[in-house]
């Protein structure tokens, strides 16, 4: 974390001394520039960030013969002579900016051996503006050692009965999540998660581990992977929220909803039977069985998540009585997706109310919120859970399947309609100076059931010679 703050501010140092420097320079104006250069370190990955004014042309990426690879920005200017940035750390050792012709300037890096380096050019949206970003990644064998390692040690604390909890601060590196009266999220969520990797770890009885631990991304995805890779026992995602209507307030603690379980059901099945029909149609029996133990685990893991929701809601309200509790809500949040663990996501409260903010800003109580998370999830690891399934769920996929089966029953009867239609159709082929309107109306029908039956629309283009299909009347 440090060396990336140090690395940043060496950076923007340098860069505020090449824009100082480069008045003389004469930009021509269709030619971007590169505005900033920013730096993001995990353990496992690092990506230099380049913000280019305009969308850039990017050549694709060469070697020299000393192993420096490079590319070149064809409409962009940067100073004359060539700009180091010397880096200390494991994916990066140099970076090179350099204005090699009129537009073009090539960008040099070296990387360690065995780093992988991959560019490419994201496209500037409502909240961001064009990148470069080149993507480092630590070698596979030095990753798998890092992890057997840090299993290894999981392994030998649940030996020893020690409950294993994931806490996942949200966002992180280029998405910063909410950025509302002074509070940014990936920052606060941060804090709040080695807040309470200290509760936990202080317990003999508990080992946190966190899913980030500076500041950059992990895909939403990974962030589960990696609890349940760990076998954890709880897994916590962490989050500030966020409203325009700055009245609304208060922390909410969700846990999965039944619609992303069943696309997250579809998902799986669809992988481990390589076929999407999710219809109830299907008469294979193995992928039937294989849906409904898929649910049933779902509805399991489900049933569990909701009973930790409820335990974190109560010990957090308890807690902190200064913020309103909006109580236990479902949502099909990606992280939530996991079989493996009971999973709650916690939404401290909103950067948009004020009297939240001035909550969640506050020291002492950021201390209890941190200390009601860690008591709810004690409270839901130490003492006996219901077991059973989530009965809504079931319901609910019941319904879906009543639905969706009904659904693709009405498809088929309109299918066999069109067929019966196709069948009593005539034939017309199209002359000079015809239209889809003049045939129609030609031969008497409307310009809808014509469209219908030839399955196209209005937008068709017909040529002399072509046939359509003429409904019955
Ligand atoms: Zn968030």
């Amino acid at each position: 974390m440090e060396m990336l703050v140090r690395n940043k501010i060496i950076l923007k140092l340098l860069l505020i001394l090449l824009f100082l420097s480069s008045f003389a320079v004469v930009f021509a104006a269709e030619d971007g520039r590169i505005t900033d250069i920013r730096f993001w370190q995990s353990p496992e990955e690092a990506q230099v960030v380049l913000d280019i004014s305009i969308v850039p042309r990017v050549s694709p990426v060469s070697r020299l013969k000393d192993g420096t690879l490079y590319f070149d920005i064809n409409n962009c200017m940067f100073r004359p002579g060539r700009q180091r940035y010397p880096m200390q750390n494991p994916f990066l050792e140099v970076l090179t900016v350099q204005q090699i012709g009129a537009e073009i300037v090539r960008v040099f890096f070296r990387v360690p051996t065995g780093v992988e380096a991959k560019t490419f050019v994201l496209p500037g949206n409502a909240s961001k503006g064009n990148r470069i970003v080149i993507f480092l990644k630590e070698p596979q064998s030095q990753l798998i050692k890092r992890r057997s390692a840090e299993l290894t040690e999981v392994n030998r604390l649940k030996a020893e009965n020690v409950k294993i909890i994931v806490l996942d601060p949200g966002h992180g590196g280029e998405d910063p999540g909410t950025r509302t009266n002074g509070i940014i999220e990936k920052n606060y969520v941060m804090t709040m998660g080695k807040l309470l990797k200290a509760y936990f770890d202080r317990d003999p009885r508990f080992k946190a581990v966190l899913t980030r631990d500076g500041d950059y991304i992990i895909p939403l995805q990974r962030r589960r992977e990696i609890a349940e890779q760990l076998g954890a026992d709880a897994f916590i995602s962490l989050h500030a929220n966020y409203n325009s209507r700055k009245v609304i307030r208060g922390a909410e603690i969700y846990y999965e909803s039944p619609r992303g379980a069943v696309g997250e059901a579809e998902r799986l099945v669809a992988e481990t039977e390589n076929q999407v029909d999710f219809s109830g149609e299907t008469n294979n029996n193995h992928t039937q069985d294989v849906k409904r133990e898929i649910v049933e685990r779902q509805a399991a893991v489900m049933n569990k998540s909701r009973q930790l929701a409820e335990r974190v809601e109560l010990q957090l309200g308890a807690s902190v009585v200064e913020l309103p509790s909006r109580g236990v809500k479902r949502a099909g949040f990606k992280v939530l997706h996991s079989m493996a663990m009971p999973s709650v996501l916690v939404e401290f409260g909103y950067t948009s109310n004020l009297l939240d903010a001035a909550v969640l800003k506050n020291y002492n109580a950021r201390t209890r919120m941190a200390q009601g998370v860690y008591l709810g999830v004690r409270d839901f690891l130490l003492n006996p859970i219901e077991e059973g399934l989530d009965t809504s769920y079931l319901e609910y996929i019941k319904s879906d399947e009543a639905n969706k089966k009904a659904l693709a029953q009405k498809r088929k009867a309109a299918q066999a309609k069109k067929d019966a239609n196709k069948k009593k159709a005539s034939r017309y082929q199209v002359k000079a100076g015809d239209s889809l309107s003049k045939i129609a109306s030609k031969n008497g029908v409307p310009l809808a059931r014509l469209l219908n039956l030839n399955n196209i629309t209005s937008k068709h283009i017909i040529k002399v010679g072509d046939t359509l299909l003429i409904p019955a009347k």
